[in-house]
C-alpha cells in the first residue's frame, strides 16, 4: 500500500465534500486542560486534521428576511454536524486506519459540556455538564474528553474564534461547520493561524437582539435565550403569540428589548415559554435570532473573504 500523505488525505477530503482541510500540530493544546487535550484521547497522537463544510449563504439570507428559520437549523446545523460529518469522518478514518494508523474521529457534541465547563450551546434545547464524571484512574481526566473546536481550527490553520465566540474561516467567515481527526500518522503539517481574522469591529454585538456579545466575548446563556426567540425581531413574535408572550410578567419589556441579563438558572426557567415553533425531534432548537451576529460578521468581512455580502440591513441594538 502507498505511504499515507497529507496530499492523499486532503484530496480524499475534497472528493468527499469538505471545502476546507488543514493538518495541524498539537502545540496549541499544550495549555489546555487534560479534559480538552487530544493526547488524552490518543496518547501517541502527532497531529489533528480539521475539515470544514460551508453552510449555504442562502440559508442565512432566508433567515435574515424572516422567511425560513428551520432550514438553517436542520440543514445548516443538524445535517452538517450529525449526518454529513459522521459519514465523512467514518470514510476518512477508514482511509487512515487502512494505512496502519489510528484515527480518533471528533464530531461536535452539542449537548454535553466537560466537567467544570459552565457554558451552554444555544443551538440545542438543553446542555448537560458532566458533573458526576470521575477519572477511571488517578492522573487521568474525567470523561468525556471534548476538544475545543476553536483551538483545533487554529492549530489546523482553518479558522479561529472571533469576539462573537464563533469560529471565523479565512474563506467562509462564520458560515462553516467543522469536524476533526486526531491521528498518530506522521503527516506534513500546515501552519497554524497566527493573526486573528476578527478585527474587533463589534458589528456582531450591535446586531444581536439579546446583547449577548461584548468586548469580553459571548455570554452563552444570554445568547441561548435570544437564539430561542425572546425578542421583538423574532419572526414568530406576532399576532397572538406576541400578545401572549410573558403576559403579566413585570420584566416583559426588559426581556423583549434585550436589556435583562440571564444566567444559567434564569435562562433554563424561561426556556419552556420560548415555544414559538415545534421543537425538532433531534434536540436542536429552531434559530429565531436570524443568527444576526454571524450575518453581520460575514458582511463585514465579505470583501476580505472574497465573498458576496448578504443583501440585508440588520437592525442595530447597541
Ligand atoms: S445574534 Fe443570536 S446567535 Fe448571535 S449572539 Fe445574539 S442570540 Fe446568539
Ligand atoms: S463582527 Fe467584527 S468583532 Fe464580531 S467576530 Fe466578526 S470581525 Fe470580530
Amino acid at each position: 500500500m502507498n505511504k499515507l500523505t497529507s496530499e492523499m488525505i486532503k484530496a480524499r477530503a475534497y472528493e468527499l465534500g469538505a471545502q476546507v482541510c488543514g493538518i495541524g500540530g498539537l502545540e496549541l493544546f499544550a495549555s489546555e486542560s487534560p479534559q480538552r487535550d487530544p493526547k488524552s484521547i490518543l496518547p501517541a497522537a502527532r497531529s489533528i486534521i480539521g475539515f470544514g463544510f460551508a453552510v449555504p449563504r442562502g440559508l442565512y439570507y432566508a433567515m435574515a428576511r424572516g422567511s425560513a428559520a428551520y432550514g438553517y437549523t436542520t440543514l445548516g446545523v443538524k445535517y452538517l454536524d450529525e449526518e454529513t460529518a459522521e459519514i465523512f469522518l467514518l470514510k476518512m478514518g477508514g482511509l487512515i486506519e487502512d494505512h496502519g494508523y489510528d484515527a480518533c474521529l471528533q464530531k461536535s457534541v452539542p449537548n454535553l459540556r466537560v466537567k467544570s465547563d459552565k457554558e451552554t450551546n444555544p443551538e440545542v434545547k438543553y446542555t448537560y455538564e458532566l458533573i458526576y464524571a470521575e477519572p477511571v484512574a488517578s492522573g487521568k481526566p474525567a470523561p468525556d474528553v471534548i476538544i475545543d473546536f476553536g483551538v483545533a481550527t487554529e492549530a489546523c490553520g482553518i479558522g479561529c474564534r472571533g469576539k462573537s465566540g464563533h469560529i471565523i474561516s479565512p474563506k467562509y467567515g462564520p458560515f462553516m461547520r467543522y469536524c476533526f481527526i486526531i491521528t498518530d500518522a506522521p503527516l506534513e503539517l500546515d501552519s497554524p493561524i497566527t493573526e486573528s481574522l476578527c478585527d474587533g469591529c463589534m458589528e456582531c454585538a450591535a446586531a444581536c437582539p439579546g446583547r449577548a456579545i461584548s468586548e469580553s466575548g459571548l455570554d452563552s446563556w444570554q445568547c441561548a435565550v435570544y437564539y430561542k426567540g425572546a425578542h421583538k425581531s423574532n419572526p414568530c413574535m406576532n399576532g397572538d403569540a406576541a400578545a401572549k408572550f410573558l403576559a403579566g410578567d413585570p420584566e416583559r419589556d426588559e426581556i423583549l428589548d434585550g436589556s435583562k441579563r440571564f444566567d444559567a438558572e434564569s435562562a433554563r426557567k424561561i426556556y419552556p415559554k420560548l415555544n414559538f415553533l415545534p421543537q425538532t425531534q433531534w434536540g436542536y432548537a429552531p434559530c429565531l435570532c436570524r443568527r444576526a451576529c454571524d450575518i453581520a460578521c460575514f458582511n463585514h468581512l465579505a470583501k476580505r473573504l472574497g465573498q458576496k455580502p448578504i443583501p440585508v440591513e440588520l437592525p442595530k441594538y447597541i
